[in-house]
């Protein structure tokens, strides 16, 4: 964007806050602290939900209950955000999440959405051929899993809960949190140890 194109629509920003503030649509600690948690949404949020999940079973059955009151324990706001909820892999089961409509996505724990995720592509062949998707990521799922592909909509969001990796036996929430990915997340692939 060039820089009057920018400065102008900074002043239009500008403009609809205050007018919004003025009228008590919203107030400034609203706002600041809406802003806060934008600068704090990235993937790093769901694989620190996740690393503490596979260490802490109050912390996993918490979280499965409530995605939303698992971000707010971590400190970040979830007001005026669709309700989070988390899919648990198991032996039997494989999730992978895909929004069919448009391009519904948990941005307060995954961050902003990448490319492929908005991409009519993705968005069709995930349900038609999710295997073959994951495949190219790099996972293959045996298949005696049962692999179940979950829509998000704008009235609901949510993210993968995948299952710990063998051979992470010890291993502190911090190295578990580096396995987990913004794809692990998504579900198209499965936490990998550094080879
Ligand atoms: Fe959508």
């Amino acid at each position: 964007m060039s820089t009057p194109a920018r400065a102008e629509s900074v002043a239009h920003l500008e403009r609809l806050i205050t007018a919004l503030t003025a009228k008590g649509h919203v107030s400034e600690d609203e706002l600041a602290l809406q802003q806060a948690s934008t600068d704090k949404a990235s993937p790093e949020v769901g694989a620190r939900m996740v690393a503490r999940a596979w260490l802490n079973p109050e912390w996993r059955a918490m979280m499965l209950r409530s995605g939303t009151e698992a971000v707010e324990a971590l400190g970040i706001s979830m007001a005026g955000a669709p309700p989070l909820g988390v899919l648990e892999d198991t032996a039997k089961r494989h999730h992978l999440i895909v929004c069919t409509l448009c391009s519904c996505y948990p941005r307060a724990v995954l961050g902003y959405p990448p490319y492929w995720y908005k991409s009519f592509s993705y968005r069709s062949r995930v349900v038609r051929e999710p295997r073959a998707v994951m495949a190219e990521w790099g996972s293959e799922l045996p298949d005696d899993i049962e692999l179940r592909v979950v829509d998000s909509t704008a009235d609901y969001r949510w993210m993968v809960l995948p299952r710990r990796p063998a051979g992470t036996e010890g291993w502190s929430e911090d190295q578990l949190a580096a396995l987990v990915t913004r794809d692990v997340l998504v579900g198209v692939a499965l936490p990998k140890l550094p080879a």
